[in-house]
């Protein structure tokens, strides 16, 4: 690669940075993506694809497994059993396929794609590795995060981040995971459904910190159901052949783990990247920005995880289009209603907006509406019931300003939901929309009418 001008310079390759490129190239601009490792970041190769893979391929299984007893469904299917190096083959072509796609939408757009580690030189030049200089127009920085390691559980060998998870080549007998948040819970399922002893070990009082305790129950309950032992208000403190100590409200103990997954949390990665050349302050190594992703230096904007907000790939994704279309001229600010979150756990959680307590405080008072999934015919005849979905309106005007949901499948309600709060609907207007029968999305009609004190079904 010979020395590059550009208008547009992306560093990083992960949902932020090859939206951001995609975009620029289609809106006409000369752009440069700069990656270190493999385009599609930690979404794609190691994170929310290969994850929601496994916990797809596991609850396939376990779905066999039930069948090898007897069942409310009367299916027999005796001793079925999971050629797991195959399963990762699998979920590996998931991730080459999509990884694929985007290589072909970088190069329609134009986007040129340079390996490597870029670092600053100036506020308008990088250097990639120990080669060439690249000197942009715009550079937007999109370098994503890594995980947080423990000092007693340094990772290596046994010890695990999620991307030594993912890799496994075979299922461990024993599994610990230490942290009771997304990562821990999406993957110490899945190795629950494959056929692992699980162990959670969480810091907190309650799983899913970020969460209230009526989304939480049902997942809490499913865990039990899977055989996972939690263990809350718990350290972990060591781990040497096959056991992993910890330090709970009762005292120390110790666990059978021949694999032991850290996840307490993801930080902001800006290693090697030269920062301190650019005089660009971080907070506890997130760089600021403003509504417009623009960082205090003119000309160089920040995306996605690097950034302080939800680690979300939506959120990035977002992000790096606006960030694209300000480059080219446009007038743009983030201005989102809604950002969901979706934990795809057994049962799924989604949330967007404000929960009730956030929009008592925000607004003195609230109207909640619920439906629990015990009463939708859809959930009852897919063996589903757990769960319900929550509707939080201001009381003044009935405007919705939060949604929560909790039961199988209903990641694919995030859309509606989302829809509703972004474009200021009110209870009202949810009552009234006729949904298509059976299905989860009654429970949210009837979760607003319910706030409205005229549910017909419970
Ligand atoms: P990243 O995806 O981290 O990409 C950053 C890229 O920058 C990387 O490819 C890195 O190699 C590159 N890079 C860094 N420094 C340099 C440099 N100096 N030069 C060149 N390249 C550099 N989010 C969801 O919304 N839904 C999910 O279901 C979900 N599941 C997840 C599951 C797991 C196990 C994990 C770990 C995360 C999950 N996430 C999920 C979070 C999601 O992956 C991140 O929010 C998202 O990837 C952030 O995108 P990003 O572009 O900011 O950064
Ligand atoms: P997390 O913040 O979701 O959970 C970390 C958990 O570890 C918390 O429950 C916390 O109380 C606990 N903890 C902290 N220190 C501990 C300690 N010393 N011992 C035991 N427990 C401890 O973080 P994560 O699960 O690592 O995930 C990182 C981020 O990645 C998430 O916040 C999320 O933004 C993103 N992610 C999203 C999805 C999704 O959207 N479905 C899935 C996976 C990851």
């Amino acid at each position: 690669m010979a020395d590059l001008t550009c208008d547009f310079l992306v560093i990083g390759g992960g949902p932020g940075g090859y939206v951001a490129a995609i975009r620029a190239g289609q809106l006409g601009l000369k752009t440069v993506l700069v990656e270190k490792e493999a385009v599609g970041g930690t979404c794609l190769n190691v994170g929310c694809i290969p994850s929601k893979a496994l916990i797809h391929a596991a609850e396939k299984f376990h779905d066999a497994v039930s069948f090898a007893v007897e069942n409310a469904l009367g299916i027999q299917n005796a001793a079925p059993s999971i050629d797991y190096a195959r399963t990762v083959g699998w979920k590996d072509g998931v991730v080459a396929t999509l990884t694929g796609g985007v290589r072909g939408l970088l190069k329609r757009a134009k986007v040129e794609v340079v390996s490597g580690t870029a670092q600053f030189i100036d506020g308008k030049t990088v250097q990639v590795g120990m080669g060439d200089r690249i000197t942009a127009k715009t550079i937007v920085i999109a370098t994503g995060s890594t995980p947080v390691d423990l000092p007693p559980l340094p990772f290596g060998g046994d010890v695990l981040s999620s991307t030594g998870a993912l890799a496994l080549t075979h299922v461990p007998p024993t599994f610990a995971v230490v942290g009771g948040g997304y990562i821990g819970l999406e993957i110490g399922t899945a190795f629950a459904k494959l056929g692992a002893r699980v162990t959670v070990v969480e810091a907190g009082p309650s799983l899913l910190p970020q969460y209230d305790a009526e989304l939480v129950k049902p997942v809490a309950k499913r865990l039990e159901a899977l055989g996972v032992t939690v263990h809350l208000n718990a350290r972990a403190t060591g781990h040497e052949a096959g056991r992993l100590w910890i330090e709970g409200p009762d005292g120390p103990a110790q666990i059978d783990a021949d694999k032991v997954l850290v996840a307490v949390g993801r930080k902001p990665y800006t290693d090697g990247l030269g920062l301190e050349r650019l005089s660009l302050p971080t907070q506890r190594g997130f760089i600021p920005v403003n509504d417009r992703c623009e960082t205090p230096m003119r000309g160089v904007f920040a995306i996605g995880d690097v950034i302080p907000g939800p680690m979300l790939a939506h959120r990035a994704m977002a992000e790096g289009e606006m960030v694209a279309e300000i480059a080219a001229g446009h007038t743009r600010v983030w201005d989102k209603q809604a950002m969901p979150a979706t934990c795809f756990t057994d049962p799924e959680i989604v949330t967007v907006g404000l929960s009730p307590q956030e929009a008592k405080d925000q607004f003195g008072a609230a109207k909640i509406g619920r439906f629990p999934f015990t009463a939708n015919g859809r959930a009852l005849a897919t063996e589903g019931t757990e769960g319900m979905v929550r509707v939080v309106a201001r009381a003044e005007d009935n405007r919705i300003v939060g949604i929560q949901a909790v039961g199988q499948g209903i990641s694919e309600l995030s859309s509606a939901f989302s829809i509703a709060l972004d474009m200021g609907a009110r209870l009202e207007d949810v009552a009234a929309i006729v949904q298509s029968h059976p299905t989860r999305s009654e429970g949210f009609a009837e979760a607003a009418m319910q706030a409205l004190g005229r549910a017909v079904h419970i």
